[in-house]
């Protein structure tokens, strides 16, 4: 069984009894209609801030007569710079695909990008505003490869943090929203988000920004969302809430492994595995992707098709030897539970209430779920257990 469920593919829709009084529309963007939303003419709320909101909000917004947003937390965004592209780059481009390709495979996120690996603390505060400033010109999620030591040194976190919130207030006009909008945590912490005008979106005259994180949405009337104390009358409600992240769609499948023992008994304490690939005690059940691996830290693309390659070639390797089960020895998962874990510990990702490690839904333990050594050094990791006789596994 080669479960290739998704890390984000179980959306996460908080649990309102009062949302069938609610007598509008509602979606939730992880299922948005294949014929599509048009809010023209309707109040519409969205609620959460995360990558999703972030990149639907700027889009409502120009459609709908009013647009009121919920935050419990406030996130980071850099500009995505999406354009179309010049005919020269686009040849460029495709000319160099697969030595692309070969350089993120080398590259600790397998995106193929240049991170400078300076101290954000060892320039001048005059070059440390260039690289950014530079980085934000050029947008995307390598804003954190401005420095090396971006998600390991509080100092240097902040010097980013700093920026990015200067780039807020630079934008926004009303000093308290601007406030509201500024992220008080680490920057990348939760997965740093990429949009299109999406803090200029707060200065429409129709767009209203609302701060739940000390009282929270306490749920719906026939009219509206009742938060903070008041009612907010709207005709749609967008939840933007995320994903039951990595084990959401493993465990929402019945698995049953040796003894009838169910995988939801096995995590119950949060996901164990070896090499995010195969958990002891389920024999031929490999995952693509799966909690323990580098996945959702990774450009999932060459993640995705490493897991699969790995998959294939070692069902090749069983048939070839008439070989009928694999299976995880526990051991070998529990120092690869443990080994993931402890480099967890030491970068500042594991800080925050972020989906990495099961915070967004409610009674999910927290255990941090992506590998986060890296992409070489988990492949190198997967070719060295192959290279010595599956190491680690059990072949029967
Ligand atoms: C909004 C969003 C933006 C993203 N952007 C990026 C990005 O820019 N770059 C990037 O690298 N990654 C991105 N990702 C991560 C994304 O999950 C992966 O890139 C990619 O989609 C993963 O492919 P996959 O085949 O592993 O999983 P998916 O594409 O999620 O496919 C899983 C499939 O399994 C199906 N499935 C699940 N459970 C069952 C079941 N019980 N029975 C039958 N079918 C089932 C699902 O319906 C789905 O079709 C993004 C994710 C989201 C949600």
């Amino acid at each position: 069984m080669v479960a290739a469920t998704g890390c984000l593919s179980a959306s996460n829709k908080p649990d309102f009894p009062s949302l069938a009084d609610f007598a509008g529309a509602t979606y939730h963007t992880g299922h948005w209609p294949h014929e599509g939303v048009d809010f023209t003419g309707k109040r519409v709320a969205v609620i959460g801030t995360g990558s999703s909101a972030i990149q639907s909000i700027p889009i409502i917004a120009a459609q709908a007569t009013e647009l009121t947003v919920f935050q419990r937390t406030a996130n980071y965004s850099v500009p995505a710079h999406n354009a179309p592209l010049a005919p020269e780059y686009k040849r460029d481009i495709k000319a160099s695909y697969a030595e692309m390709r070969r350089r993120a495979r080398t590259m600790i996120a397998g995106i193929d990008m240049k991170p400078n690996m300076v101290s954000a603390l060892d320039v001048s505060e005059e070059d440390r505003r260039r690289e950014f400033e530079a980085r934000w010109a050029q947008g995307g999620i390598p804003f954190m490869g401005s420095f090396g030591d971006l998600l390991l040194n509080g100092q240097s976190n902040q010097t980013a943090a700093d920026f990015v919130r200067g780039k807020i207030r630079e934008v926004v006009k009303d000093p308290a929203v601007a406030d509201l909008l500024s992220p008080k945590n680490i920057i990348g912490c939760k997965r740093l988000c990429v949009d299109t005008d999406y803090y200029a979106t707060f200065n429409r005259p129709n767009v209203r920004l609302v701060d739940v994180s000390e009282k929270p949405v306490e749920g719906f009337t026939r009219e509206g969302v009742e938060a903070a104390g008041n009612e907010y009358k709207v005709d749609a409600v967008v939840f933007a809430t995320g994903f039951d992240a990595m084990t959401g769609a493993l465990l929402r499948i019945d698995f049953r492994g040796r003894g009838g023992q169910p995988l939801r008994d096995k995590w119950a304490e949060g996901p164990r595995s070896y090499l995010g690939l195969s958990i002891a005690g389920f024999p031929n059940l490999f995952t693509v992707t799966g909690p323990g691996s580098p996945s959702v830290f990774t450009n999932m693309l060459p993640s995705i098709e490493q897991h699969v390659d790995w998959i294939a070639d070692c069902i090749g390797h069983m048939r070839q030897r008439g070989l009928r089960t694999i299976e995880a020895d526990g051991a070998a998962e529990d120092a690869w539970v443990a080994h993931n874990g402890q480099i967890a510990r030491a970068t500042l990702r594991s800080t925050c209430s972020s989906w990495y490690l099961g915070a967004n839904v409610p009674g999910k333990p927290r255990v941090f779920m992506p590998y986060i050594g890296g992409f070489p050094a988990y492949v190198q990791k997967c070719e060295a257990v192959v290279k010595n006789g599956y190491e680690g596994f059990a072949l029967a």
